[in-house]
């Protein structure tokens, strides 16, 4: 059996809790193959020891019942080239600030507008709500809407360390963008700052312990989200996008640049996905029939209605996750009081902590802590 035959082999291994599987996750560092023994090197950036450990014990099977190996050793290295926990240049820095972060997860999208700084702030909201520790880093230099959404109107504190302190607000440690640059600094100025600014947002951010790090990246798929993600280990990376074909092919990229950069992805949101209708008729039901584009609506007994209505064509966030090969972790619709809500500074899961849309946050976080931890 030669490399590229175990290779098709390792190919139907996932990696735990990913619908991806461990070659195209690129954790195969190397192959020896001699006679009937076999060593497979394998690269995985995850502190998950358990996780690890389970990768070893599937290939350690998969290839045995193959009949070809005899001896199946499984060895570890550590990612040389990994990017590092420290927003710092690669393996010069011990003491790491973000030492105390457990997970940092980037919510990216393909272009602005799609509803990804609110699904970013709902996110960390839902997770803060499972007692959960919770940052929120801002990045979009283009539009730092953060402050904007979570109604914060005060400046970072600086420690006597010089160290600035993050905002605390609805139990979240929040940096933006917005406070340091000022919503008047010229974006174009901006861009060659971002890389030099998020190094600083981690070596002078006192961020203390955190379960969770949300990083609400700017949006597109450039080079400034690139040096970015480089820049930061990220234990995995959300997509958000709207239906549309093109925002889709946006979301591509996404998924491609974090291929490249070893980052899981963990999901795609499809936001804005369709309309929620509700309301009633009045009259004697029994006799109503109510159709809506050639689609026949259910009423029940006391004439009431509540469906969805697709905005565009439908299925795009759905198509476009079986291709990448990861879960749909959520379709958000489109909402007036998502809108209201972050207009106002009191995201959903705040002002409507029962809503139906609170709930979808809160299973996105559940999927983001099931996958993470388990
Ligand atoms: P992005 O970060 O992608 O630029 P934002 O999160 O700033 O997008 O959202 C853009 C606008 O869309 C905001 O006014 C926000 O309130 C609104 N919005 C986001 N998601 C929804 C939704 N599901 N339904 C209705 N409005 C939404």
């Amino acid at each position: 059996m030669n490399k590229e035959q175990v290779l098709e082999i390792l190919k139907s291994i996932n990696y735990p809790g990913f619908s991806r599987d461990i070659v195209s996750f690129g954790m195969i560092s190397s192959l020896e193959i001699e006679d009937r023994s076999i060593t497979v090197e394998l690269k995985i950036t995850s502190q998950n020891e358990e996780k690890k450990r389970a990768v070893g014990l599937s290939i350690e099977s998969a290839l045995k019942k193959t009949g070809e190996f005899n001896q199946v050793e499984i060895t570890h290295v550590q990612p040389q080239s990994a990017p590092v926990k420290t927003g710092q240049t690669q393996g010069v820095e011990p003491a790491s600030p973000l030492a105390g972060i457990k997970y940092i997860i980037a919510v990216a999208s393909g272009k602005g507008g799609v509803g990804k700084s609110t699904v970013a702030a709902n996110i960390a909201l839902a997770l803060k709500q499972k007692d959960y520790s919770v940052g929120l880093l801002d990045l979009d230099i283009y539009g730092p809407s953060l402050p904007i959404i979570l109604g914060i109107n005060s400046q970072p504190e600086l420690t006597s360390q010089k160290k600035l302190k993050p905002i605390e607000q609805y139990g979240l440690k929040v940096m933006s963008f917005g406070f340091i640059s000022g919503n008047e600094t010229p974006v174009i100025w901006r861009g060659p700052m971002v890389s030099r600014m998020t190094e600083q947002f981690f070596r002078d951010v006192e961020w203390g312990k955190l379960d969770y790090l949300i990083l609400d990246l700017p949006p597109g798929t450039g080079d400034i989200q690139l040096t970015l993600t480089q820049k930061l280990k990220l234990d995995g990376a959300i997509m958000v996008t709207t239906p549309q074909d093109i925002a889709l092919a946006d979301v591509r990229k996404g998924a491609d640049m974090f291929r490249k950069v070893q980052a899981p992805v963990i999901g795609v949101i499809e936001n804005m996905s369709g309309f929620q209708i509700e309301g009633k008729i009045d009259g004697d039901i029994k006799s109503l029939k109510l159709t809506v584009m050639d689609k026949e609506i259910p009423l029940d007994k006391f004439g009431k209605f509540n469906f969805k209505m697709d905005l565009f064509k439908r299925g795009g966030g759905k198509n476009e996750s079986k291709r990448l090969n990861v879960p749909l972790l959520a379709e958000i619709p489109f909402d007036r009081a998502i809108m209201e809500t972050t207009d106002m500074g009191e995201p959903m899961v705040i002002k409507y902590p029962q809503s139906p849309i609170t709930e979808i946050y809160g299973n996105i976080a559940a999927r983001i802590v099931d996958i993470l931890e388990n």
